[in-house]
């Protein structure tokens, strides 16, 4: 049985006191929930701090990347223990963003993967095609591979420390989501995959959110696949109704 997770990534939205009163509102809205879904927000790194202070240490708080490097001449980055230490419980890597705005490869992505986990980070690792990948037929490839580097050096022990997130990239803040059974096409490869990259329990035990562009309005049909064990919520996150909304969703 897989805890739904529902977290939101506010990306470059919030100053300080707006970070404080969505997080207090997503919080009032996740108090009835009882446990039954695993929740947490993607804030700007400087709110993590504030907002680990402001709601506990049980909310799960990512930051929404990471360095490749633990120490070093990186101007304007952040080791994962550095985002530990300020209150992260874990990071999102290879955000479509990061990989195609920032033009992050995805070897790239892989050695962020490793380092954060070997920092005590929890990761969600996002994976997901262009719209031309998918034309052209090559979605699960482009998953494969992605997976296939962004896991490189990941151990089977250290699986219940990740998530993935399957964005398809047509989707993310276009207003555009995979339908139900697109994302439990891909989401089932993605399974079939991690079974075969280390074994079926681990496979199963794993969490896939969906991504891209879920809404209040979606989640419910989306979360009723089996193999779509969450969302990763971009702009919708950042109103607390639509979230608790989401949230209430996959509480059932
Ligand atoms: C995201 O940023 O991960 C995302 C899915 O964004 P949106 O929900 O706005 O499409």
């Amino acid at each position: 049985m897989r805890t739904p997770i529902i977290v939101g990534n506010w990306k470059l939205h919030t100053l300080r006191r707006e970070a404080l009163e969505l997080a207090t509102g997503v919080a009032t809205a996740a108090a009835g929930l009882g446990g039954r879904v695993a929740w947490g927000v993607a804030p700007p790194a400087l709110w993590i701090g504030p907002l680990r202070e402001a709601l506990g240490a049980e909310a799960g708080i990512w930051a929404q990347n990471c360095a490749t490097d633990a120490r070093g001449a990186f101007t304007g980055e952040l080791a994962p223990d550095m985002l530990r230490e300020a209150g992260a419980s874990g990071v999102i890597l290879g955000h479509s963003e990061r990989r195609h705005v920032f033009g992050e490869p995805d070897e790239a992505i892989g050695r962020k993967v490793s380092l954060a986990l070997a920092e005590g980070l929890d990761v969600i690792l996002c994976v997901g095609e262009t719209l031309d990948e998918r034309r052209a037929g090559s979605t699960l490839a482009v998953v494969h591979r992605q997976l296939e580097r962004g896991l490189s050096a990941v151990e089977r022990a250290e699986a219940d420390r990740m998530v993935i997130a399957y964005e398809p990239v047509w989707a993310i803040g276009t207003g555009e989501t995979a339908s139900p059974a697109q994302a439990q096409e891909v989401h089932a490869g993605i399974r079939a995959w991690l079974a075969a990259r280390w074994d079926e329990p681990t496979s199963s035990a794993l969490r896939i959110q969906y991504g891209g562009s879920a809404k209040p309005a979606n989640a419910a049909g989306l979360l009723a696949e089996p193999d779509v064990d969450g969302l990763l919520v971009g702009g919708a996150s950042l109103d607390a109704e639509s979230f608790g909304a989401m949230l209430a969703s996959a509480a059932g």
